[in-house]
């Protein structure tokens, strides 16, 4: 996947590959210190990303 979404969790457009990343800390499937550099951590964040239209399509590939 090389396109781009709109990432609440980074406010910005971020590809597959990172929204993949971010997805697994949000599952509690990797740590944050994967997440990508200047992504702070949270529970909020967490929700934001489990509650993103994006979150299951991911889970799917
Ligand atoms: S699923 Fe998570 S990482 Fe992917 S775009 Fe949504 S908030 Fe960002």
């Amino acid at each position: 996947m090389s396109n781009t979404v709109f990432c609440p969790v980074t406010n910005g457009q971020i590809d597959g590959t990172t929204c993949l990343d971010i997805v697994l800390v949000a599952d509690r499937e990797a740590k944050p210190s994967i997440l990508p550099e200047g992504v702070k951590w949270s529970e909020e964040q967490r929700q934001k990303c489990l509650t993103c239209k994006y979150h299951a399509d991911i889970e799917e590939v």
